[in-house]
């Protein structure tokens, strides 16, 4: 049996973040993956002006590497395709912000890395956790090769399928707060805007969700659709088909994959919403990114909310030693300040989700925000930390 005094499991975003932020704590941090980096993750690969905010407030010179890093694409602008293929350019210049499109194969890597600089991470590779129980002072953790390693307290950053989650919470996903994701990766699609924008089309019938197409380096692109897992269980859509689809006969995009190639075979996963609140810890244990549910239900964009609630529970964790208290009640105060930082944006766009499931809405809200800045505010709080989200949430800063 190995001892620790935090256990993470998961080093994805929130994962990684957690041990980075940790990493003067002076506590001793398991950092346990099924995977060995570096590793792909189904994924859209966008990295809001968010994403680029909570690096900057991560310590071990996590912004200034991040800046350093090839493998990535600026963007300078988000597209919206309405239904009726009007098309509003929602452009980043005048913020100050930038967003990136960064493979996850090269993105997580980074963070694992900076994760693993600090002497008092100590990282499980390659073995799933297979069973975790909660003994009287300490949570157990056995992986699939029969190592056994424990903690005093437990991260699910286990994404999605949380192991975590599973076996120490009562919550579980809820088809009306989830949506299903298709990814796949291309070379040679046309068309792409100067400013690199990344584009979100929002055809009838997906609403309220999209087709994106992403630009990637090195002449790829990111292809995928996203839809509600209660719109995919009333219409039974063939989502790969859709997708296929869309790619070989819609109007609006076949021309610009006339050349294209795929790289890949299709590829799903599921995509946890934050539209609903929900139970983040109990005793001993704390939920993150995806394994708490947190990701923007308009934009479906999880990382920079995956990267905050890593911070978030990195400053409660060490509070957690210091009071020496690990239960329930103690940790409420972790879902307290997820929500303080998270419900405000997360309820304002399941607003506007909801308003763009109706086609009508939706045309109407993309030529709005042709030349409405309030309107590309609204729709763009989605998708990066905007000035909105200030005016709205917080006191002029960008959100933390
Ligand atoms: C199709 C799709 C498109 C998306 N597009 C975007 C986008 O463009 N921008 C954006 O911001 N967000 C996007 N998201 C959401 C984003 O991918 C997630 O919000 C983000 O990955 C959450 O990070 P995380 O660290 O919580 O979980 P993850 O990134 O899922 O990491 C979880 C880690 O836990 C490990 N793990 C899982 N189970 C176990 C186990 N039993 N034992 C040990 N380890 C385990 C996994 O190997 C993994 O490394 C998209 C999601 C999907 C599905």
């Amino acid at each position: 049996m190995s001892e620790f005094d935090v256990a993470i499991v998961g080093a994805g975003p929130a994962g990684s973040t957690a041990a980075i932020a940790l990493h003067e704590s002076g506590l001793r941090v398991a950092l346990i993956d099924k995977a060995v980096f570096p590793r792909d993750k189904t994924c859209g690969d966008a990295l809001s002006p968010d994403v680029v905010n909570q690096l900057g407030m991560l310590p071990l010179d996590t912004a200034q590497l991040f800046d350093q890093m090839d493998e990535k694409i600026w963007c300078k602008a988000v597209r919206f395709v309405s239904p009726d293929y009007s098309k509003a350019d929602v452009s980043l210049n005048n913020t100050g912000l930038l967003g990136y499109v960064s493979p996850r194969l090269d993105f997580d890597a980074f963070m694992f890395n900076q994760a693993i600089q600090s002497d008092c991470v100590t990282a499980f590779l390659g073995e799933s956790v297979k069973k975790i129980v909660h003994e009287e002072n300490r949570i157990n953790i056995e992986l699939e090769n029969g190592e056994n390693i424990s903690a005093s307290i437990v991260l699910g950053a286990d994404g999605a399928h949380s192991v975590v989650a599973r076996s120490l919470s009562d919550e579980r996903p809820d088809k009306n707060h989830h949506c299903a994701g298709l990814r796949q990766y291309y070379e040679n699609v046309t068309g792409f805007s100067d400013d690199n924008a990344v584009e979100l089309h929002f055809y009838n019938e997906l609403l309220p969700g999209y087709f994106w197409v992403f630009p990637l380096p090195g002449n790829r692109a990111n292809v995928g659709l996203g839809m509600l897992s209660s719109v995919v269980a009333k219409r039974k859509p063939n989502l790969k088909k859709l997708l296929k689809e869309i790619i070989e006969t819609h109007p609006n995009v076949k021309d610009r994959f006339a050349h294209a190639k795929p790289l890949e075979e299709i590829k799903g996963f599921g995509l946890p919403l934050g539209s609903k609140k929900r139970k983040l810890s109990g005793n001993r244990y704390l939920l993150l990114g995806d394994a708490a549910s947190l990701i923007n239900p308009l934009s479906g964009e999880g990382i920079g909310n995956a990267i905050r609630s890593g911070r978030v529970a990195a400053d409660h964790v060490i509070e957690a030693f210091i009071q020496q208290s690990f239960d329930a009640k103690f940790n409420k105060a972790y879902d307290n300040e997820i929500y303080r930082r998270m419900w405000g944006e997360l309820r304002l766009n399941y607003w506007v989700q909801r308003i763009m499931r109706n086609e009508r809405l939706c045309n109407f809200i993309v030529k709005r925000a042709i030349s409405n800045s309030f309107i590309q505010e609204l729709i763009m709080s989605g998708f990066s930390a905007s000035s909105l989200k200030s005016r709205i949430f917080g006191d002029g800063k960008i959100k933390q």
